[in-house]
């Protein structure tokens, strides 16, 4: 039996988005960890934008470097689809602060790319709910549900190619395939 898969919203984050090939290492080992990429975006956050973002970490003493690190540059943000997706992102991440993860998990990406505590390379939902809020944030016009039902299939069943044009997968990468309606 297949399990339906998760959805999670991914950053790359100023310090490794404006360097092209981490970034096209990034998304080698997104891929080879078994990940799809459902939409992508390449986009400037305002810093109102990264506050609203970053809101739960308001008044916290890196609150004010995060903030302005994160609109110190373009991002690249990713919806990404697996098998329990939010743990598997997070995982390939490393964990938070660098200056610890780059001795104690130098493979994961926090560890090999990150260069400080705030400039940590990437960014990845923590539950299923923060995932559908940030996704939102992020994606205001992709409707989770509506993936669901129409989109989700092709994915689980391996109906989709990776199309490196626009870093996302879809049934085939001419420039009109859109996933009909099931
Ligand atoms: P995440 O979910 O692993 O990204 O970690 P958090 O949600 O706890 O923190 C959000 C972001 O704030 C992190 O990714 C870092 O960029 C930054 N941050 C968190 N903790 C620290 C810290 O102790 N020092 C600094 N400088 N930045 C931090
Ligand atoms: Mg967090």
């Amino acid at each position: 039996m297949t399990r339906t898969l998760q959805l999670t919203l991914a950053l790359l984050k100023p310090d490794v988005a404006g360097r092209p090939h981490i970034v096209e290492e990034i998304r080698r080992i997104v891929l080879n960890d078994g990940f799809f990429f459902v939409r992508s975006k390449h986009l400037y956050l305002p810093r109102s934008k990264a506050e609203e973002f970053y809101k739960e970490h308001e008044g916290r003493f890196f609150h004010n470097r995060l903030v302005s690190f994160m609109s110190s540059g373009h991002l690249w943000s990713h919806i990404l689809a697996r098998d329990d997706a939010i743990g598997a992102w997070r995982r390939l991440m490393g964990p938070t602060k660098v200056f610890q993860t780059m001795h104690h998990h130098p493979e994961t990406i926090r560890g090999r790319y990150g260069l400080t505590d705030t400039r940590n390379a990437t960014h990845g939902s923590d539950s299923e709910e923060t995932a559908k809020r940030e996704i939102s944030f992020f994606f205001p016009e992709f409707d989770v549900d509506e993936w669901y039902k129409k989109e989700e299939v092709y994915f689980r069943q391996g109906s989709v190619k990776y199309c490196e044009e626009n870093f996302v997968h879809k049934p085939s990468c001419n420039e009109t395939s859109e996933f009909s309606k099931v």
